[in-house]
């Protein structure tokens, strides 16, 4: 690109002009660095769905950073649906165990 000061031509990433010294207006580019948090939620969802879904919730806030440049967002949101979802059917399979147990134990109750 060209300085819009000068007009001499410097590197496309440089925040400021090397021949005159005024800022581009381009923003350094932001760092990638790896949300872990994101990651760790997404994988404990699959587990601990309660603590998957506070990390993936943390994950999702620390991927809006500059810092992570968006990394990890979709395996935040991933993380945080799969937690949601694994919560819905623990609850499923809770009550579908207790009522089958309530079930069997009336039809043994009728047995006898
Ligand atoms: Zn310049």
């Amino acid at each position: 690109m060209f300085c819009k000061n000068c007009g001499k031509e410097i590197d496309d990433n440089a925040s400021v002009c090397i021949h005159c010294g005024v800022a581009t207006g381009k923003t350094q580019p932001a760092t990638n660095e790896i949300n872990v948090m994101a990651i760790v939620g997404f994988v404990l969802s699959f587990f601990t769905a309660i603590i998957g879904l506070i990390c993936s919730i943390i994950g999702y806030k620390n991927s809006k950073d500059p810092r992570y440049n968006g990394n990890g967002r979709s395996l935040a949101i991933a993380g945080i649906i799969i937690s949601c979802v694994a919560t819905a059917l623990y609850f499923i399979i809770i009550i579908a165990v207790i009522s089958g147990a309530a079930c069997f134990a009336s039809s043994v109750g009728t047995y006898y």
